[in-house]
C-alpha cells in the first residue's frame, strides 16, 4: 500500500508542478469539456436531533447552492439525458447532475419546489421498502410516496432505485442480490407504469457479483457508485455500472460547498484520465488523513 501511495503522491506532485507553471489549465479545461460531476444529496432540512449532519443540507442552503450553479450558468440534468449528451460527443462543460439518495419526503416538499423554480432537473434514488412510510425511531422520518414520485417524474425529474432495503450490496448473501437489484425495477413499474433505468448502491457498496447481476436485467442502464471523480463517455461506455459521484455536505460554508464538491469531482476525474485510478487516489487521501492528521 505503501508503495502505491509514493507512487500516487509521485504523479499529483509532478502534475501540481506544471499547474504551477500554467501548464496544465488549458488540459484542465479541456478534460472538464467532456466530463459531467455527479453530486449527492440526502435530506434537504434543517437536520433533526440525533441525525448525521452529514445526510442534510439546509433548505437555505440547498437554494445557494442552486443560484450558485444558475450564476455559474450550469446546465443541470437528469443522468439519462447525461448520458445522451456524452454519447453524443458534444462539448459537455458547465453541466452538472444532482442526486438525491434515501427517498426522504422533503426531497418532494422542498427539493422539488426549489429546483421547479430554477428549471432544473434531479434525480431520486429512493428505497422500495421505505417508499411512503413514516417511523418513528429517533424522531419522525417520512419517505415519499408513490403519488409523489409519479408527480415528480411526471415533471421531468428522474427516478431511480436504491435497491429494496439499502442494505449495502457487497456485504450480502449473494442469494438476496435479485431481490435487491431486481424487485425494484418489477414494484416501480407497477406502482408508478414506468421503468426505472438507474440503481444508486447504498453506501456505493458493490462487487463483481453485483454488477453481473445487474447486467442481467436489461432495464437498467447505468449505476452510481461511491467513487468520486466526473462521468465521461469512457466511464459510460466501459463502465455504466460504476458511473462516478461525490458528495455534497452543508459545511457551513454556503455556495463554497457546492463549488469545492464540484472541483474535487473534476480534480478526480481528471487524475482518473492521466492514469490514476479514482478508488487509489480516495483510499491515498483516507490513509494520508488517518496518518498525518
Ligand atoms: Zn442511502
Amino acid at each position: 500500500m505503501l508503495y502505491r501511495v509514493l507512487r500516487v503522491l509521485l504523479v499529483i506532485g509532478a502534475i501540481a508542478g506544471m499547474a504551477y507553471k500554467g501548464i496544465i489549465r488549458e488540459d484542465f479545461e479541456n478534460y472538464k469539456m467532456h466530463a459531467i460531476p455527479a453530486l449527492m444529496y440526502h435530506s434537504i432540512n434543517h437536520t433533526p436531533d440525533k441525525w448525521p449532519a452529514e445526510l442534510c443540507v439546509a433548505p437555505e442552503v440547498f437554494e445557494e447552492h442552486l443560484k450558485y450553479l444558475k450564476a455559474h450558468d450550469f446546465n443541470v440534468v437528469t443522468t439519462q439525458q447525461a448520458i445522451i449528451l456524452l454519447k453524443s460527443g458534444q462539448n459537455v462543460a458547465r453541466t452538472v447532475i444532482l442526486t438525491f439518495d434515501d427517498g426522504y419526503e422533503d426531497n418532494y416538499s422542498t427539493a422539488f419546489p426549489l429546483l421547479k423554480k430554477y428549471d432544473y432537473r434531479g434525480n431520486f434514488y429512493v428505497v422500495g421498502k421505505d417508499v411512503g412510510m413514516t417511523f418513528n425511531k429517533d424522531g419522525i422520518i417520512q419517505y415519499m410516496s408513490f403519488p409523489q414520485l409519479q408527480e415528480m417524474h411526471r415533471q421531468g425529474m428522474e427516478i431511480g432505485s436504491h435497491t429494496m432495503s439499502h442494505d449495502p450490496l457487497a456485504m450480502i448473501k449473494p442469494n438476496f442480490l435479485p431481490w435487491e437489484i431486481y424487485q425494484p425495477l418489477n414494484l416501480f413499474h407497477e406502482k408508478m407504469g414506468f421503468w426505472i433505468a438507474g440503481i444508486a448502491f447504498p453506501n456505493g457498496s458493490f462487487n463483481d457479483a453485483v454488477i453481473a447481476e445487474i447486467k442481467k436485467h436489461v432495464k437498467y442502464e447505468y449505476a452510481y457508485s461511491g467513487v468520486p471523480g466526473c462521468n465521461t463517455l469512457k466511464i459510460v461506455k466501459d463502465r455504466p455500472f460504476e458511473m462516478r459521484r461525490a458528495g455534497v455536505y452543508d459545511r457551513g460554508r454556503g455556495a463554497k460547498d457546492i463549488e469545492k464538491a464540484l472541483l474535487k469531482c473534476y480534480i478526480f476525474g481528471y487524475l482518473e484520465e492521466k492514469g490514476i485510478p479514482a478508488e487509489l487516489l480516495d483510499r491515498t487521501l483516507t490513509f494520508l488523513q488517518e496518518t498525518f492528521l
